[in-house]
Parts: C-alpha cells; sequence; structure tokens
C-alpha cells in the first residue's frame, strides 16, 4: 500500500448514493431542504401524530409511519414542521417532486440564455473539424477498435487517453466561459456550480452549450464506450451533464478521493498555465466496495496536457492533486445510460467491473476448487485403504 493508498482512505467519502457527500449533482430547486435526512433505525418509542386530517399529496398513513425515522431532534417539534420536512423528502423521491425540479431547472436556464451573449457563436453548434485534431477524427470516422486503439494510451486498465481537442478550440471555449463569469459577476446572478465539490467553473449546458454536447456525446463518446465500457452501458448512453472546472490558488486547490455519478466520464485539459494538478485512480469499484483497498496494479498518477482527453468509468475512483500555481481549466463530461441504471436496479452482480467483486469472485472459485481437490484426495484415500 503506497502513502497515497492510506491518505485515501482517511480521505474517502462514502459512496455517490448516500448523498451529501458532494459526489452528486447539485439538485436545483431544493434548496434548504436538501439536507433533510431520516434514520436508518426507526424509534419504536415514539408515539407518532395522526395526520388523516389534513389534504396531503401523499397518505396520511405513510406520514405516521415515516415519523419514526425522523431525526431524534425532529420528534418533538409541531406536527407542522415534522410534515414540511417529511413532505419535502418525499417530494424528492417522487415523480411530483422530479417534474418540479426538472420545470424549475429549466426555467433557470431560460433566463440564462435569454440573457446572455454569447462570445464565440461557432462554439454552440458541432464544427467537428474546428474542434477536433485531424488523428482523434481519422479515428472516429473508421469506427473500429482498432482505430480507437490506435490514438489511445491505455496507462492503466480502464483509463484511455488520447489527443483530442486542437488548442484554438480550448482556448476559445475557455474564454467563452471566462466571458460567462465576467457576465455573472456583473449581473449578479445566482448560478449553481457543477457539483457540490467544486465551489467554481459553470455547467456548459446551463449556457447554451447542450445541443453541442449532446452532439459529442451520441457522435463520438458513445461509439467509443461502446467499445471499452460496454459492461456499464457504454452502447446506451443517452444524457449527460457538461462542465468546466477550475482550479488554482484563487480557485479549487484540489479535488478529494470520489467517483463521479457519471456511467462514462470524459475529461479533456483545456489549458493554461499550471504546475501539479495531476490526477490519481484507484480502481473501480461498486457501491459496497467503494472504500476497499487498492491493489497496487490499479494506481496511476496521470498529468494534465492541454487538449488531451481522458475517458473512465464513473465508477473509477479518482482524485485531483493540488494546482500550485498558475491556472488549469478542465472540461468533463459526464455521461449517463438511463438504460443501464434501470437494468441495475436488478442487477446484482458487479464483477465485470468492480475490482473488489472480481478479487472476491475469483477467491471464492479458488476455495471451491481446492475443497473439491481435498473432497477427491479423501474419496482416493478411502478407496485404497
Ligand atoms: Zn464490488
Amino acid at each position: 500500500m503506497s502513502v497515497d493508498g492510506s491518505l485515501d482512505r482517511r480521505k474517502q467519502p462514502p459512496p455517490a448514493q448516500s448523498a451529501g457527500n458532494g459526489n452528486g449533482v447539485v439538485q436545483p430547486g431544493v434548496g434548504q431542504y436538501a439536507a433533510n435526512r431520516l434514520r436508518l433505525n426507526p424509534n419504536k418509542d415514539h408515539k407518532p401524530d395522526n395526520y388523516e386530517d389534513l389534504q396531503l399529496e401523499f397518505s396520511p398513513l405513510l406520514f405516521s409511519s415515516l415519523e419514526q425515522y425522523l431525526p431524534p431532534t425532529m420528534l418533538k417539534v409541531s406536527r407542522d414542521v415534522k410534515l414540511q420536512y417529511m413532505r419535502h423528502i418525499l417530494l424528492r423521491y417522487s415523480p411530483e417532486g422530479e417534474r418540479l425540479r426538472v420545470q424549475r431547472h429549466r426555467e433557470y436556464r431560460q433566463k440564462i440564455i435569454s440573457n446572455y451573449q454569447p462570445l464565440y457563436r461557432e462554439l454552440y453548434t458541432m464544427h467537428a473539424a474546428n474542434f477536433f485534431v485531424p488523428s482523434f477524427l481519422k479515428a472516429l470516422s473508421d469506427n473500429t477498435e482498432e482505430s480507437f486503439r490506435n490514438i489511445m494510451v491505455e496507462p492503466a486498465p480502464g483509463i484511455y487517453t488520447f489527443e483530442m481537442l486542437q488548442p484554438n478550440f480550448c482556448e476559445m471555449l475557455l474564454t467563452e466561459v471566462e466571458n460567462f463569469e465576467r457576465w455573472v459577476h456583473e449581473t449578479k446572478f445566482r448560478i449553481m456550480r457543477p457539483n457540490t465539490m467544486n465551489k467554481y467553473g459553470a455547467v456548459l449546458d446551463d449556457f447554451g452549450l447542450e445541443t453541442m454536447l449532446e452532439k459529442l456525446l451520441d457522435d463520438f463518446i458513445r461509439p467509443i464506450s461502446r467499445v471499452f465500457f460496454p459492461e456499464v452501458g457504454g452502447s446506451t448512453l443517452d444524457s449527460h451533464h457538461g462542465f468546466v472546472v477550475e482550479y488554482g490558488i484563487d480557485r479549487d486547490v484540489e479535488l478529494g478521493f470520489h467517483v463521479d455519478d457519471s456511467e462514462v466520464t470524459l475529461n479533456v485539459c483545456l489549458g493554461r498555465q499550471f504546475s501539479g494538478g495531476e490526477l490519481f485512480f484507484r480502481g473501480v469499484r461498486c457501491d459496497k466496495h467503494v472504500n476497499s483497498e487498492t491493489q497496487s496494479e490499479e494506481i496511476l498518477d496521470y498529468s494534465h496536457a492541454l487538449g488531451r482527453a481522458v475517458l473512465h468509468r464513473g465508477r473509477h475512483r479518482h482524485g485531483a492533486r493540488a494546482t500550485t500555481a498558475g491556472r488549469r481549466v478542465n472540461l468533463l463530461l459526464w455521461c449517463r445510460s438511463s438504460v443501464y441504471r434501470e437494468l441495475r436496479k436488478y442487477q446484482k452482480d458487479c464483477s465485470s467491473w468492480c475490482g473488489e467483486c472480481q478479487r472476491e469472485k475469483k477467491e471464492r472459485q479458488r476455495l471451491s476448487i481446492a475443497a473439491t481437490k481435498m473432497e477427491l484426495l479423501k474419496r482416493d484415500g478411502k478407496a485404497t485403504t
């Protein structure tokens, strides 16, 4: 175990799904209620209130039974306060809550797009020949595993790096983001940051780049992911979260160890001048094993280079070391598959991608073979005596 490995274990947050650790996307519109939580085990001594006299969007019985799961401090407050607390939790998980959230986010985007004046209009629709380097374009037009492998390096299993964006495109996108941030600052518009881990950076989809990034996913990232990440929905990626993150001493400095809320993540360095800021990777893990130890072959440190992309599974544990000088901006595309997410609910075997599940499976097989051998030896022994 390296020094990094043991450091990692202290810093490792719980898995994304346990919420509140900063791995998921910001849930717009939930606001102050985002932190509302329930306890894991019910307080059986608590006598719940009755909600049957109220007109509610959920069954009154649901509120009564949910009460036992309220945090201790919430048990003694008034019925109305408890009701609001539980309502917001339920809304987060109900189709109605989801619908409201989506609607509010659409309004938020619309407000930005109708007020913000883009600097480079040509960035907002896909111009592949102007965006990508020729080697990348060639590999994609050939569209075979071999043509992809020709432009890629796989420095550790499941991590692919390749030249992707033209320096000129990187510079333009950077300047556009700066222009957007100037507008945000001048108009005092309150923007949502890309995720709960980064205080700086911007969601590209929110100020008009959604269509272009959709094209990037459909025509470029999905064909590659279909070949390299089929077991995590690589061929059915159908939505994305596109954003930039900014690192430097006057920005976010580093990023703790985490997994992404994505099936596949594309991470491209847009520049400019910086030192430090290496990415470190520590193996792919399912929810259950997100904090398990790193095997030595899983350790990888990667230094960013302008225009060069890193493609990996969202569940590949990683973090970014401190950017010690200058400013570093990276483009991130979290690619998701709704089909895969639906299937995951029923499928429990992660051994096709989780390093720890794989290790456990091999160990079980080894033990079973050993037991069979033992059994055979015993039988042989009996037969000869
Ligand atoms: Zn696992």
